[in-house]
């Protein structure tokens, strides 16, 4: 089993649970209509990975997303990750009313920060995504369709959050692909204060 970590706890997610077409640029940006419920989708504990694998093929995206570790069914740690994803492939199983796994909940594709403890305001959480030092991606919480509380409300009608799962609170605008050798840095802020960090390179 893969393992995540709560500063120095380490812990065994049996689940990732991931939000699509959160944020209202994006769903733009990917020619999506606006939900009127959150869309939910899994990935499993083999996709957890903390480095990211060169892509296989060309139309491979980077989404960055708050993320949020789970124990005794509360939100009590906070990383930001990325929801690697086979566009291509994606987009070809969207036109076919077909599930999504094959292109999102591959090998390697929810890449993971260490989480640190959270306590405070959700809309003051915000993320920040650098790519080779440039800003591609930012998101705050006050930006989202559906809050985290209304995420973990809908996500609690279908499914239990064992100790150690995630939930990945969906994209911000700014996606696109990744190529060997990029360096992204991933940061959650609580307000103006810096909560988490994490620096992942694509493998060459
Ligand atoms: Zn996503």
């Amino acid at each position: 089993m893969r393992s995540v970590w709560l500063a120095q706890r380490e812990l065994f997610p049996t689940k990732i649970v991931c939000v699509g077409r959160n944020y209202v640029e994006h769903v733009h940006e990917l020619e999506n209509v606006v939900p009127d419920e959150p869309v939910l989708f899994i990935k499993p504990n083999s996709a957890i990975s903390h480095t990211i694998a060169p892509p296989p093929a060309s139309g491979f995206h980077y989404e960055g997303e708050i993320c949020f570790l789970f124990l005794d069914g509360k939100p009590v740690g906070v990383a930001p990750g990325l929801d690697l994803t086979n566009r291509t492939l994606q987009t070809q199983l969207k036109q076919k009313g077909l599930p999504w796994e094959k292109a999102k909940a591959f090998d390697g594709a929810a890449v993971l920060g260490t989480f640190r403890p959270f306590s405070g305001n959700f809309a003051d959480l915000r993320m920040e995504l650098e790519r080779n030092g440039e800003l591609v991606q930012q998101g705050s919480v006050r930006q989202m369709i559906f809050p985290p509380e209304r995420l973990f409300q809908e996500i609690r009608r279908y499914f239990t959050l064992e100790n150690g799962d995630i939930v990945m609170t969906g994209t911000p605008a700014g996606v696109g692909e990744y190529q060997p050798g990029d360096v992204f840095r991933g940061r959650i802020f609580l307000a103006n204060r810096l909560v988490s960090e994490e620096v992942w390179k694509v493998e060459i």
